[in-house]
C-alpha cells in the first residue's frame, strides 16, 4: 500500500506487454502503481517482482470493457489509496478484418475495450486530479490512429479518437495543473505484434527507418517523462515512438 506522500499511478492493461512495462518503470521511478487487467496470474506475478525490486505495487482485476467496472474500479483506487496521479489507459485490442466483413460487434468491442473505458477511468480521475492540482492522464493511441491500416478500421477509430479525446481533456483540464497526452506507438514487440507472424514483421522492418521493431520499454521511456513534474508544460500532444515509421 502507498504511503501520504507517495504519488499513485493506475496502469491498465499491464499483465503484460506494453502495460507491464510501463508499470515496472513507473514503479523503478517511485510510484506505487496499482496493475490492472483481466489476467490475474501475471498480475500477481508482476506485483511480485516490483516488490521484489522494492517497489510498490498492487493489482486489480477487471474487464474494462465493462464501463461500470471500469468507474468502480477507479473509484475503489481512490479511496484506498487516498489520490491518483497518474493514469495510463493502456489496455488495447485489436479485431482486424476488411471493412466490408467487419461486423458491428467487431466494431463496438474494439471502441468499447480501446477508447470507451478510457473516457470513463479518464472521467472518474478528473476530479480527484484537479482538487490535488496536479494529474497526468497517458493515453496510449497508435500509429494507426495517424496513418490508418487496411483490416484496423475498428482499432485506427479508436485510436484517432482518443486524439480528439485527449485535446479536448487536456483544454478543461489544465488550468488544474492536470496534463493529457497520447503516445502512439509504432511497431512493439508484443503478443498484439507477435500475432501478425514473422514473415509480416520481416516485411515492415526494412519500412522503419531505424530498421528494427520496438521494445515496450522504449513506450515505458516516453510515458515516464509524460508522468513526470518535468512535464508540466507538455498537454494535448501526441508523441510518437514509431523509430520514424509514421514520418
Ligand atoms: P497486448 O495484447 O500484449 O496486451 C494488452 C493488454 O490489455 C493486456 O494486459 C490485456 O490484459 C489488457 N486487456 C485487453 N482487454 C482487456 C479488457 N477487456 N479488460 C482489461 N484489460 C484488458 O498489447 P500491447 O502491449 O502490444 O499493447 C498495449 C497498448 O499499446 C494497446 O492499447 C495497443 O493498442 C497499443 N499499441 C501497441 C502496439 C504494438 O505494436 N504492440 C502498436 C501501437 C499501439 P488481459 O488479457 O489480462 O485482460
Amino acid at each position: 500500500m502507498s504511503d501520504d506522500t507517495q504519488r499513485v499511478a493506475v496502469v491498465t492493461g499491464a499483465s503484460r506487454g506494453i502495460g507491464k512495462a510501463i508499470a515496472e518503470r513507473l514503479a523503478s521511478d517511485g510510484r506505487h502503481v496499482v496493475c490492472v487487467a483481466r489476467s490475474e496470474g501475471p498480475l500477481t506475478e508482476l506485483v511480485e517482482k516490483i516488490r521484489a525490486s522494492g517497489g510498490s505495487a498492487e493489482c486489480v482485476t477487471c474487464d474494462l470493457s465493462d464501463g461500470g467496472s471500469v468507474g468502480t474500479m477507479i473509484d475503489d483506487v481512490v479511496e484506498r489509496c487516498g489520490r491518483v496521479d497518474v493514469l495510463v489507459n493502456n489496455a488495447g485490442i485489436t479485431k482486424d478484418g476488411l471493412v466490408m466483413r467487419m461486423s458491428d460487434e467487431d466494431f463496438d468491442d474494439v471502441l468499447n475495450v480501446n477508447l470507451r473505458s478510457a473516457f470513463i477511468a479518464s472521467r472518474h480521475v478528473a476530479r480527484p486530479m484537479m482538487r490535488a492540482r496536479f494529474g497526468r492522464i497517458i493515453n496510449i493511441g497508435s500509429v494507426s490512429g495517424l496513418m490508418g491500416n487496411p483490416g484496423q478500421t475498428n482499432y485506427a477509430a479508436s485510436k484517432a479518437a482518443m486524439v480528439g479525446m485527449s485535446k479536448s481533456m487536456a483544454k478543461e483540464l489544465g488550468a488544474k495543473g492536470v496534463t493529457v497526452n497520447v503516445v502512439a506507438p509504432g511497431f512493439i514487440k508484443t503478443d498484439m505484434t507477435d500475432i501478425l507472424g514473422e514473415e509480416l514483421m520481416k516485411e515492415v522492418a526494412p519500412r522503419i527507418p531505424v530498421r528494427r521493431l520496438g521494445q515496450p520499454e522504449e513506450i515505458a521511456n516516453a510515458v515516464s517523462w509524460l508522468s513526470s513534474d518535468e512535464s508540466g508544460y507538455v498537454t494535448g500532444q501526441v508523441l510518437v515512438v514509431d523509430g520514424g515509421l509514421a514520418m
